[in-house]
């Protein structure tokens, strides 16, 4: 399994990385950030398998991906 983190400071919230998800992780966000933009948040719901490709998809490099 794993586990993401974006990093609000560079995420502009394009939602690229929503549709890659196999398995719906990330939803819209409802806090925004010092840039007005509001950044995208995982869903504590479902399950991360760190494929990756989010952080592959999103043009800021705002995603981290770990395994645990
Ligand atoms: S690493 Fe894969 S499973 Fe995890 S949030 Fe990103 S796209 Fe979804
Ligand atoms: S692709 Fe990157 S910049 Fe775009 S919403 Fe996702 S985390 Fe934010």
């Amino acid at each position: 399994m794993g586990k993401i983190e974006i990093d609000p400071f560079y995420c502009k919230a394009c939602e690229l990385c929503i549709p890659v998800c196999p398995n719906g992780v990330i939803v819209p966000g409802d806090v925004a950030n010092e840039k007005g933009y509001f950044t995208v948040k995982p869903d504590p719901d479902k399950t991360c398998v760190a494929c990756r490709q989010c952080a592959i998809m999103c043009p800021e490099g705002a995603i981290s991906v770990y395994r645990d």
